[in-house]
């Protein structure tokens, strides 16, 4: 999803962190803080801006709410070094209370790297990180989150329990059981329930992820916040799951659908019952899903929405869909898009047909041409460098192709290293080595001189750490925990990390 408004200027002196949550508060709008009912935090690994941009740290805070839970947020400071200088202690935004206080902690994980936020917030809110070195008058935590789908098992060290996939039913169950029973009592509790993951347990024995019943669908997110990265938009699930199913992704249909449905694997929520959630007061609303530019609804949500004046965002588009629909480029212009951004994934057709990508060129040169027809300042188009069996042939197709799109309107290559993850068909595979990725992004903005065609990469480094943690066991989690009481640096990262004896890196391989 595009960010269309960068979060408020940063003063030139660092409020303190309790200036942030008051400021923050009072500009929020929506949202229902509960009294008297009992209390939890619920914490987020990253800074504000990221947190209140995720829908569903934001849903889970709603369905805690909505069964009478006093749930309140806390957030990894906006600066983690100055947090510490200050000697600050990590308190919730509602009422300031001490995150240590709380009887129960629910933690919402996105993905890899945010492993060192959760370190760093049990640190800062006085919890030792390591479950093993906590007391019984210590928090409960509880863990969540997109991460859980692909490979929770770096998380194992610093939790009790964590519930697996879709959390829906049975966070509420499970964060009450954290509360009021004694803990061998929860822990029964939280193995029972579907996706429930005791470490202490289970070990390395993952029990299968939960599928969420749809009567509590679609999620969406009722505080609107100006400071998040999603500045002031009401995200709102618009579809559940993909019914594709690219090799290299955790989302595709084996992992979240259940192939019974018309849409195959897709869960729809109709632009009806959508329209009729959104708030008078949003102006700007974010439709979100796997694959919420598969949804057959879709142009006609965006039509009645830009027709009431709003903004609109949605988390991902397919360049096939735009190809065939392209009133949808339009309307996501009319709705304040100012980049048109798309997947294709892998450097070339043959790479792409490998990993069961359905992008083609010719998807990708109707979008360029929709981005030039309706006005858009740059075509992006996510990309993957890396991926498996890649030669240089597929190279040189890449720097041809994205000079043919060039050609129709300014492109924007978006590069990540791919990572092989947990639960897809390519989780066999290795990482390319960050001396090859980055020598193939080397040739390709050398292939791209002279185009209307920027480069912008994420770091190869950094897709290495990603890469062992999404492949690594609690013993990877442990070098989290080395990595950054060493200071967080790269260089703390790859000596710790690379500290792991090899049949820990992956230890789900070597138990077959
Ligand atoms: S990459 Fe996109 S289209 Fe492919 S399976 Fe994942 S969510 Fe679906």
């Amino acid at each position: 999803m595009p960010r269309p408004r960068p979060p408020t200027r940063p003063p030139s002196r660092a409020p303190r962190p309790e200036d942030d949550a008051r400021r923050r508060l009072a500009q929020e709008r929506g949202g229902r803080f509960v009294v008297g009912g009992p209390r939890v935090a619920l914490v987020y690994p990253s800074p504000y801006r990221a947190g209140m941009s995720s829908l569903g740290f934001q849903w889970v805070l709603e369905r805690l709410r909505q069964a009478g839970i006093s749930a309140e947020r806390a957030f990894l400071p906006d600066d983690v070094e100055a947090f510490r200088r200050q000697g600050g202690v990590l308190r919730t935004y509602e009422t300031g209370t001490p995150v240590g206080d709380f009887p129960a902690l629910g933690i919402s994980l996105a993905y890899e790297l945010e492993l060192a936020g959760l370190v760093q917030v049990l640190e800062l809110a006085g919890v030792p990180p390591l479950r093993e070195d906590r007391g019984p008058d210590h928090p409960r935590v509880l863990l969540g989150g997109p991460l859980t789908f692909s490979n929770p098992l770096p998380a194992a060290p610093f939790v009790d329990a964590m519930l697996l996939g879709e959390a829906d039913d049975t966070v509420v169950e499970a964060m009450e059981g954290a509360v009021e029973e004694s803990r061998q009592a929860w822990l029964d509790r939280v193995c029972a329930l579907p996706g429930g993951y005791v470490p202490e347990r289970h070990g390395v024995d993952l029990p299968a992820i939960a599928r969420a019943d749809d009567t509590h669908l679609p999620a969406r997110g009722p505080i609107l916040a100006p400071e998040a990265e999603l500045s002031d938009m009401f995200l709102v699930e618009g579809e559940r799951g993909c019914h594709r199913q690219c090799t290299f992704c955790v989302m595709r249909r084996s992992t979240t659908g259940d192939g019974r449905t018309s849409s195959g694997g897709m869960r729809l929520v109709s632009p009806d019952a959508l329209l009729s959630l959104v708030p008078e007061q949003a102006r700007r609303v974010g439709l979100v899903g796997a694959a919420i530019s598969d949804h057959p609804g879709l142009p006609a949500l965006l039509q009645a929405l830009v027709d009431s004046g709003r903004g609109v965002g949605v988390s991902s588009l397919r360049a096939d869909r735009i190809a065939h629909k392209p009133e949808i480029a339009r309307l996501l212009r009319a709705g304040g898009y100012r980049t048109l951004t798309v997947a294709s994934d892998a450097a070339s057709q043959r790479l792409r047909r490998q990993m069961a990508k359905g992008t083609t060129q010719a998807h990708l040169l109707a979008c360029a041409e929709a981005a030039a027809e309706h006005g858009y300042q740059v075509l992006k188009v996510y990309m993957m460098l890396g991926v498996p069996d890649e030669q240089d042939d597929d190279l040189a197709e890449l720097i041809d192709s994205t000079r043919a799109l060039a050609a129709v309107h300014p492109v924007a290559l978006g590069i990540a290293p791919f990572v092989p993850k947990r639960n897809t068909p390519l989780d066999t595979a290795t990482f390319a080595g960050t001396r090859t990725v980055e020598a193939r992004l080397e040739r390709l903005r050398a292939g791209l001189k002279g185009a209307r065609a920027e480069v912008r990469a994420t770091s190869a480094r950094w897709a290495w750490v990603e890469a062992e943690l999404a492949q690594g066991g609690p013993e990877a989690g442990l070098a989290v925990a080395r990595a950054v009481a060493a200071g967080g640096r790269f260089a703390a990262w790859r000596q710790a990390l690379e500290a792991v004896a090899p049949t820990d890196r992956a230890p789900w391989r070597a138990a077959g």
